[in-house]
């Protein structure tokens, strides 16, 4: 994938949806605890969950290690999953209490991939999520891949295949984008903006403002 390719689609989405400015939370942790809560749900519902953690107090490693699960697992109720996400976020918060003396900053203190390695061994983080605490929480320059970009790329024939190895497709747009967390963090959020509004399982490809570069678009 040539950078230039990159740059051109994200130029052309940029205009098109303006910016995105994720991830709209108040701190790291935040981050962390709300890229656990959108798993298998959309934004709008983990943003309410983190909300009413708030109120109660509880968007930090240590009273979350300390909460009653019960407590805890009717405030997560919206967010869907709440039984797995609540032991989700309780592990997660215990560890870093334990581990880190309750300090993200410390997690983040180690190599790209070690924080990734310590990650991804807790239960319900995997490689996405994970390289999504990375950019947005530790401000890492690592480029997350999801089933839309997947499906976007794919479909703009940047890929072969939607199975690419997670790592070979992330590593093609670490190496074909500028070494710039900004652009990282606003093409992450406009490629799953585009994939929830038009490239879509079944793509609304006369809106789509992609249309003249893409293939998929051009045989149909
Ligand atoms: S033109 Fe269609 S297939 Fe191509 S990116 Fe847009 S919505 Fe997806």
């Amino acid at each position: 994938m040539r950078s230039t390719d990159l740059m051109m689609i994200y130029e052309v989405l940029s205009n098109h949806f303006g910016a995105q400015g994720w991830w709209p939370a108040e701190t790291r942790f935040d981050i962390v605890v709300g890229a656990i809560l959108t798993q298998r749900t959309i934004w709008r519902n983990a943003a309410r969950v983190i909300k009413d953690l708030k109120r109660e107090k509880l968007t930090t490693p240590n009273a979350l290690a300390n909460v009653d699960p019960d407590r805890l697992e009717a405030l997560v109720r919206p967010a869907g999953f709440y039984r797995q996400k609540t032991q989700r976020l309780i592990e997660l918060a215990r560890f870093i209490v334990e581990k880190y003396g309750g300090s993200l900053e410390r997690l983040f203190e180690g190599s790209v991939e070690d924080i990734r390695g310590v990650l991804t061994s807790l239960k319900g983080i995997g490689l996405e999520t994970a390289d999504s605490i990375l950019l947005y929480a530790a401000d890492i320059l690592v480029f997350p891949i999801d089933t839309y970009t997947r499906r976007i790329c794919h479909r703009l024939e940047l890929i072969s295949s939607e199975d690419m190895a997670y790592e070979a497709l992330k590593e093609l747009f670490e190496g074909g984008l500028p070494s710039d967390l900004r652009i990282y963090k606003e093409f992450r959020a406009l490629l799953v903006r585009l994939g929830k509004t038009y490239c879509r399982p079944r793509p609304l490809c006369r809106k789509c403002p992609l249309r003249e570069l893409c293939y998929f678009a051009q045989r149909l």
